[in-house]
């Protein structure tokens, strides 16, 4: 952080900030220019600027470390890889996850795997414990939920994701999940991104619905301060003006994130749009804004689904569109997986 001092500060107002830095714990850098003193705090101690700009004498101050170190390019240039049942999410590679919305059955869920293993997919997703906006929507399968679709994935050679609502369900993905979902609405639970900060298996985490990219990035930084070291951005739409459309999908994130973060990040065009035929080109336009994976809601019967039905992709519609970005990632030098 940097702390500009106004023209005319007195040398009092100047070591009142000096002081201020050293109290917090931080080393000072001064530099003498000809309009302007220059205050520079290093260190890791986290500070407010907010203290500074209160101080009298100072014009402005800037914040040149970013306050999500782990995530961050400075901390790691390299892109993370993250692979999961030989699917790799990162660097060169764009992975694929797909599934139904929630997991309604056994017949639905061993269909959809069935299905989606034949397209080649490797990552099944699928929710048993739903946020819903409504408490009367159906609310997930819970633990028999996560059974089944432990059960169809085995069946299939496939791997799991689904969301984890709360700390005390952690037991239970654990055992069943390959990757623990946090959900948009969960992406400031502080105390569950703590504990899953111990976790031994990759997490994704969702975008919240108006959370900033740097929000996001302290999320994820959450994560990434106990021994977790995979964490997967996902971009799922935000919440603009625009009513088109479910959420407004923020596909300039993917270039900005991957220039803030070695983090991977995927796209989820099924909630970012919330309709069938606006999935396709934005999977499309996903990969070819370098996204390191999609996850794309796929239903053996959309028209019967619980919940998503209209955002989801028929099995054949997706088998389509996953041969199509296979063509289409060589173009951005990705290899889709
Ligand atoms: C989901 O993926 O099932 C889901 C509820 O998504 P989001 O948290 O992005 O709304
Ligand atoms: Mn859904």
């Amino acid at each position: 952080m940097i702390i500009v001092m106004r023209h005319g500060a007195t040398q009092d107002d100047i070591n009142k900030v000096i002081d201020l830095i050293k109290l917090k714990g931080r080393e000072v850098h001064l530099s003498e220019g000809e309009s302007h003193t220059i205050v520079g705090a290093v260190g890791e101690k986290v500070i407010d600027p907010r203290e500074f700009e209160l101080l009298d004498g100072v014009k402005e101050v800037i914040k040149i470390s970013s306050s999500y170190k782990l995530a961050s390019r400075i901390f790691q240039q390299e892109d993370t890889i993250i692979e999961v049942n030989g699917v790799k999410f990162g660097g060169g590679y764009t992975g694929m996850i797909a599934g139904p919305c929630t997991i309604e059955n056994e017949e639905q869920i061993f269909e959809c795997a069935r299905l989606l293993s034949q397209s080649g997919v490797k990552i099944i997703r699928g929710g048993a414990f739903k946020p819903r906006t409504s408490p009367y929507s159906f609310q997930g399968l819970g633990e028999e939920g996560l059974k089944l679709i432990r059960a169809a994935a085995d069946k299939y050679n496939l791997a799991v994701t689904s969301e984890v609502m709360e700390i005390s369900q952690i037991p239970l993905f654990i055992k069943y999940v390959d990757i623990l979902q946090v959900g948009a609405r969960n992406m400031q639970n502080f105390n569950l991104l703590r504990e899953l900060s111990r976790v031994n298996k990759p997490v994704i985490i969702k975008r919240g619905l108006s959370a900033t990219i740097n929000e996001w990035l302290m999320a994820a930084e959450y994560i990434l301060s106990g021994t977790n070291r995979e964490v997967i951005l996902c971009e799922r739409g935000i919440r603009t003006f625009e009513v088109a459309t479910r959420n407004t999908l923020d596909l300039c994130a993917i270039p900005v994130v991957k220039k803030m973060s070695h983090l991977p990040i995927i796209v989820d065009p099924s909630h970012g749009t919330g309709l069938r035929d606006k999935v396709v080109p934005m999977s499309l336009a996903s990969v070819a804004a370098g996204c390191d994976g999609l996850i794309i809601e796929v239903h053996n019967k959309p028209e019967c689904a619980l919940c998503d039905g209209a955002q989801s992709l028929y099995p054949e519609q997706f088998d389509v569109l996953f041969n199509k970005l296979k063509k289409l990632a060589p173009v951005v030098d990705k290899t889709m997986n």
